[in-house]
């Protein structure tokens, strides 16, 4: 008979799927997605008085769905999103990302989990196969919806990539408080980072200074989710080496078109960045061929690679910490993950764009995953 096994510290508890529900939603560990995740996070008298709960329970059957993270009824799935824009609502793409754990066998991890609302954790998935990884990353500004809902729409082609060998690391919803309040960052209604707002992809206490670079650029953590966030990138690093990284972003503030960012240590004939460009034009997006982004970098075919000063991006981001080969940890200067290739995409964004055609170009490009893969693969 099916089981789930639940560990509470060294504990091991069996437990039937139904009563196991009723008590974590009363006692708020579950969130209706199905994760336990603040299951290890309990203080222990807390996990001392459920204890006993859970052993009078006994070994019983149970659903073996709970443990991959199973949904409970539509009822209880109460999330409000942000709506004007026609964006997919949040306890939509919590189900559909699920589905990778119940429906494909992925890993789940909750990356963070807020402590003022558990109903908005930051989750991330991965093959159970680990080894040279493509990762891929959306929603780190919560008023760039395409990429999350973009990826709701091609988890078949993600999956399948994954059923053909290649470990994955997906992170299709790292900012879900903002993307639930159209906000930029998790934290304020504010778009300008000088007034106050972090972003949960700020890596800078992890990155070298742009001086000598023997010390982190900032002394500590954007945030605690940007703490969770970068670190458990760095950390996963390690099993998931990231040989080709897409970000998935938008820019609302750009009317010619969209652009791609690229860092990594290929500096000429960039043939999975040309593919992209492709891949976007293709979908009918314009892409901006020339000229300057608004933070005075140039724009060569679609792709920005160098700074206003003609030197590799280092924006403080996520994706400067997957190309970085060097970063800090616990002030010690590491080897960084080095990624070859990370992409940032960027599509225009600004008000009166149509978030279809934008979802659309994101999805041309993640329904050619594997094509993207094979190019990375054969020139790495
Ligand atoms: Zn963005």
């Amino acid at each position: 008979m099916p089981r789930s096994i639940l560990l509470i510290w060294d504990h091991k508890v069996f437990i039937d799927y139904k009563s196991l529900k009723y008590i974590l939603l009363r006692c708020r560990i579950l969130n209706w997605t199905g994760h336990y995740y603040k299951m290890r996070e309990m203080k222990p008298p807390l996990a001392a008085r459920l204890l006993p709960a859970f052993l009078m329970l006994g070994p019983i059957s149970c659903h073996d769905r709970i443990a991959n993270g199973s949904t409970l009824p539509a009822s209880s799935r109460r999330l409000p999103t942000y709506s004007t824009d026609g964006r997919m609502p949040l306890d939509q793409l919590y189900s559909r990302f699920a589905s990778l754990s119940t429906d494909h066998g992925w890993q789940t991890d909750t990356v963070y989990a807020y402590p003022d609302d558990d109903r908005l954790p930051v989750l991330s998935w991965r093959t159970p196969l680990k080894g040279k990884a493509i990762w891929i990353l959306a929603g780190i500004h919560g008023e760039e919806p395409a990429g999350p809902n973009a990826i709701a729409h091609t988890l078949e082609n993600i999956s399948a990539l994954a059923d053909a060998g290649v470990p994955i690391v997906l992170l299709p919803m790292c900012n879900p408080k903002a993307y639930s309040k159209n906000w930029r960052y998790p934290d304020t209604p504010e778009r300008d980072w000088r007034k106050g707002g972090h972003s949960v992809g700020d890596a800078e206490y992890l990155l070298p200074d742009l001086n000598a670079g023997d010390a982190p650029r900032t002394p500590k953590p954007a945030g605690p989710d940007s703490e969770a966030l970068t670190s458990y990138a760095l950390r996963l690093s390690e099993s998931y080496p990231p040989l080709l990284v897409l970000d998935l972003h938008e820019d609302e503030l750009s009317t010619e078109g969209g652009y791609i960012y690229f860092q990594g240590s290929v500096s000429k004939n960039n043939p999975v960045g040309s593919e992209i460009i492709h891949l976007l034009r293709s979908s009918g997006i314009p892409i901006r061929l020339s000229g300057k982004t608004r933070f005075g970098e140039p724009v060569e075919d679609g792709m920005v690679s160098r700074d206003d000063q003609g030197l590799p991006i280092r924006d403080g981001s996520i994706d400067e910490l997957f190309a970085s080969t060097h970063v800090f940890r616990n002030g010690k200067k590491i080897a960084g993950p080095a990624a070859p290739a990370v992409f940032v995409v960027e599509t225009p964004a600004f008000s009166g764009s149509n978030l279809v055609q934008r979802v659309a170009a994101h999805s041309a490009i993640l329904a050619r995953v594997g094509q993207l893969w094979a190019i990375k693969s054969a020139a790495p």
